[in-house]
């Protein structure tokens, strides 16, 4: 027995020890790959894990984490700028897709650049903190940093200040960049030029099949017709308004344009250019640590527009699947060693009406009528014949009264009053209270207060006047007509602010770690294994993975 007893223990020491010296990615990573699945929560990641053959299995045989965007605007622009940057939105600036400048009185984008005339200049200008691109750049002056996405902001946001090449998608043109994003010099710009000609030669000459017409039995027992407020949808594959935009000269159509975005054939065209770069800039094989880094946006745009529980949400997980499985067939044709961690910018529910018929408690919200009815409550009021409140999202309400602090302050407190006694708020605070709320150092991801989750993404000059915390499960927004969203994200619940972290390497031992950690702890992980400083972050390096943190 004694004898047995110290065996038993010895191993375990053994498998301790052994787990330690197998934990940590090769020490000569050459290329660091970020992949970033818009709005894939934890929950979705769980509920399709079993099914997954592609990359998503191949990842989930790594080290799988639970994580945390930690703060309450869980929005696509404030959700990347915490990926590689190892900071919170409070401290990286992006505290909404777009945001009210009282000042000027006008909607401000995220990677919108002041001082120009060009309608299509986009940059990090309003990102005020730096990457771990930007930290490679420093350290390692021949590291390249390329950053590639459907949208926009996401390229932007993970690109960061330095990158070599950063590109999205805009409608009717394919990949294209912007000067203030990162070089446009023709080494940049011609190959994606050349990319989108022959795809678009391809599609005149054979147009493309958005949706699949034989899809899986398991998708099939989801295709359930639903009203989602008052648009009706049959909850088929392909759905109805993708079926007929490939006639005539349909390529620079918007119809078909936004068709593609809401397709599962997106995401693999975004890997397709990222590949081609890839061989283009022979990434992983020059003398430093290179990033790649590529936000998939399908999976966010199947998500507002048919739900996440359907067929349409089922058909665009097995395409992700077996997209990213076919890249990483690419990886590892180049024999270079490669650490891969996978993320998201946030994560997201279903519709109200579905998440109903499945026994939640969910309502949905008309954002423009809850709105409306406050302003009206506060012209009657303090007397007013002007709207005081303005903002497109209700859960970031911004006050418009002009310079009269009094005023202000009657408004504010007017509007906090009405707020408490709507059955569908469940809390209300003023910027006063969010900006006192930060959590104290070390307070772990999932205890933090809706206050403090809320501070986590507040800046004084940039975040609305007032934070709203609506009901849970509630959808806001009320669908109309083909194409409205009926479903989204960007409260503070944990189902918008819970996303996997998974990371991967050859070698790896496969690992359900239990603890809550952050998509902050990416960056300054992913810094240990490049062996180069980080900036100052919130994350910490998570041992797990790096081996050991310095
Ligand atoms: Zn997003």
């Amino acid at each position: 027995m004694r004898a047995g007893r110290w065996t038993a223990a010895a191993g375990t020491m053994l498998a301790a020890w052994q787990g330690i010296a197998r934990a940590a990615p090769q020490p000569e990573t050459k290329l660091v790959v970020v992949l970033a699945i818009d709005q894939f929560s934890a929950e979705l990641f769980q509920h399709y894990r079993a099914s997954f053959t592609g990359g998503l299995k191949r990842l989930s045989d790594g080290i799988i984490f639970t994580g945390y965007q930690s703060h309450a605007a869980t929005e696509t622009c404030p959700g990347h700028s915490t990926i590689l940057t190892g900071r919170h939105p409070a401290a990286t600036g992006i505290v909404a897709n777009t945001w009210f400048d009282v000042k000027s009185g006008s909607n401000v984008y995220c990677v919108a650049v002041r001082g120009t005339a060009d309608a299509d200049a986009r940059g990090p200008q309003n990102l005020r903190v730096s990457t771990f691109g930007d930290w490679l750049k420093r350290a390692q002056p021949q590291a390249r940093v390329v950053s590639i996405s459907g949208k926009d902001r996401a390229a932007i946001m993970l690109g960061g200040h330095k990158a070599d090449a950063v590109y999205w998608s805009n409608d009717g043109v394919g990949f294209t960049t912007s000067s203030y994003a990162g070089p446009a010099t023709p080494a940049v710009t011609a190959p994606a030029a050349a990319f989108n000609k022959a795809l678009f030669a391809r599609w005149k000459a054979a147009p493309p099949q958005l949706w699949p017409t034989q899809i899986p039995a398991s998708c099939q027992a989801l295709e359930q017709p639903h009203t989602f407020g008052k648009l009706a949808l049959s909850g088929k594959v392909p759905p109805e308004a993708s079926r007929q935009v490939e006639n005539g000269d349909f390529l620079h159509r918007t119809d078909f344009q936004d068709q593609l975005r809401v397709s599962p054939i997106f995401d693999p065209l975004t890997i397709d250019f990222a590949d081609e770069a890839v061989d283009r800039l022979r990434l992983g094989r020059g003398p430093a640590t290179d990033l790649l880094a590529i936000s998939l946006s399908s999976t966010d745009y199947v998500g507002h527009r048919y739900g996440n529980g359907g067929a349409e949400m089922c058909v665009q997980m097995a395409a992700l699947d077996q997209a990213i499985g076919r890249f990483f067939a690419k990886f590892d044709s180049l024999n270079v060693p490669y650490v891969v961690v996978l993320t998201a910018d946030h994560g997201g529910t279903d519709a109200a009406e579905r998440l109903s018929e499945h026994g939640v408690e969910a309502h949905r919200i008309d954002p423009a009528a809850f709105v409306k009815r406050l302003n009206d409550t506060l012209k009657a009021e303090l007397g007013l014949n002007y709207e005081p409140i303005v903002g497109d999202d209700p859960q970031q309400l911004s006050i418009n009264v002009g310079p009269d602090e009094t005023l202000r302050a009657r408004v504010r407190d007017a509007t906090l009053a009405w707020l408490r006694q709507q059955p569908e708020v469940v809390a209300a605070y003023s910027s006063e209270q969010t900006a006192a709320a930060a959590p104290p150092p070390g307070k772990l991801a999932d205890r933090l207060t809706v206050l403090e989750r809320f501070h986590e993404s507040y800046d004084k000059e940039r975040s609305g006047d007032i934070q709203v915390q609506f009901s849970e499960y509630a959808s806001i927004g009320m669908p109309r007509a083909p194409g409205d969203a009926v479903a989204g994200h960007g409260s503070p619940w944990d189902y918008d602010r819970r996303v996997p972290i998974l990371f991967w390497w050859s070698g790896v031992t496969a690992e359900d770690r239990k603890e809550p950690v952050e998509t902050v702890d990416i960056a300054p992980t992913l810094a240990v294994i490049a062996h180069v400083p980080t900036a100052e972050v919130d994350g910490k390096c998570l041992e797990t993975v790096a081996g050991a943190c310095r």
